[in-house]
């Protein structure tokens, strides 16, 4: 039976993807440091299911834990790595900016560091559509410029990826990282726009518009971003390059973008929240906030090539699932 590792498994996209990959028949072992980031309740809820199953097992740590991971990585168990797990969000790094180094760059070193030993068939990696930064060609291709990162959560996405890409070189390791583009949906992040936008309409606060509601975002639902990433799991970097891939030249490695590659204006999504409440926001209009971008927008070309297929979901139809979710989830 194939066996992947998950770090970040009780994270809004870890647990989703532990419980594909369950569904299609893998064993799956993942690890949580269950961080106080946001609500560690809703952390324990994501995990309930998974532990329910027979093929997951769950290790709560952190990853950055000196040896740790080697030690879960002895024998070469693992088919699969999903490396997810990450302090992420760009307005905490301006606040505590330490919490990224560690659980992103010496977190991710750790990680390395056991799939050197203990080489797993494909090594997967989240990175971010931040890290595209002050690049304002659009849409963000993989072989584009990714140099001027304006947060240091970016910064620190950044520093894996290269860090990746020398152990994909140094050590054959076949490695794939991927950009996301600002996820959605249920069992979502409480620290992200849908979550803040809804919960506060509901409570009848008043919701902040960053950047006076200008920003476009590519929007990505949940459950096309898992199948993205499963598929990927099967498009092993080692082969022939397809069209436009951004394959190294010397290691097996490839960053790829998954992405909605149809960007949303803020207000636009406010109003599919609004339409699926049945109720009407106060929005309070906001600066740009600092190390934010105004829009991201994915090139899907490559996610296309190499998996035949990318992400449709539309807003309208995701909002309705996640505000549904959130209605049942806190009995609202
Ligand atoms: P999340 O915060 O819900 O999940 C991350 C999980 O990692 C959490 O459950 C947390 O407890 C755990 N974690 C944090 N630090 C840890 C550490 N040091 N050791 C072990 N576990 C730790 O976030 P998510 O939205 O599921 O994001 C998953 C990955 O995708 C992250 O790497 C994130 O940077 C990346 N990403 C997410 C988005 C998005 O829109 N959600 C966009 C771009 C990139």
């Amino acid at each position: 039976m194939r066996h992947a590792f998950v770090t970040g498994a009780a994270g809004f996209i870890g647990a989703a993807c532990c419980a594909r990959l369950l569904e299609a028949g893998w064993r799956v072992t993942g690890l949580d440091a269950m961080t106080d980031y946001y609500d560690v309740t809703l952390k324990e809820a994501r995990l309930a299911p998974l532990r329910a199953h027979d093929r997951f097992d769950f290790v709560q740590d952190y990853v950055e834990t000196p040896g740790r991971l080697r030690g879960m990585f002895a024998g070469g168990r693992f088919d699969l790595v999903i490396h997810l797990a990450a302090q992420a969000g760009v307005r905490y790094s301006l606040e505590n900016p330490r919490a990224y180094l560690d659980s992103n760059v010496t977190g991710t070193f750790e990680l390395l560091e056991a799939a050197r030993e203990f080489p797993p068939g494909h090594l997967l990696l989240a990175s971010t559509s931040s890290v595209y930064g002050a690049n304002d060609k659009m849409p963000y291709a993989e072989t584009d410029r990714a140099d001027h990162q304006m947060s240091f959560y970016a910064a620190t996405k950044k520093a894996t990826e290269a860090m990746a890409h020398a152990y994909a070189h140094l050590h054959g390791l076949p490695t794939t990282m991927f950009r996301f583009f600002t996820v959605y949906g249920p069992w979502g992040r409480p620290d992200m726009a849908p979550f803040k936008f809804t919960r506060a309409i509901l409570e009848g606060r008043p919701i902040d518009v960053y950047n006076h509601g200008r920003m476009r975002r590519d929007f990505t639902y949940i459950d096309d971003l898992v199948e993205g990433i499963l598929a990927l799991a099967d498009a092993v970097p080692g082969a022939a390059p397809v069209a436009g891939d951004s394959l190294s030249p010397v290691a097996p490695f490839r960053v790829v973008n998954i992405g909605n590659a149809s960007p949303v204006e803020l207000g636009d999504f406010i109003a599919a929240i609004e339409a699926a409440l049945g109720r009407k926001a106060e929005r309070n209009l906001m600066e740009m906030q600092p190390g934010d971008v105004p829009a991201t927008w994915a090139d899907t070309a490559l996610l296309q090539a190499l998996t035949g297929k990318v992400p449709g979901t539309p807003v309208t139809e995701g909002v309705a699932r996640f505000v549904a979710w959130y209605r049942e989830y806190y009995g609202v």
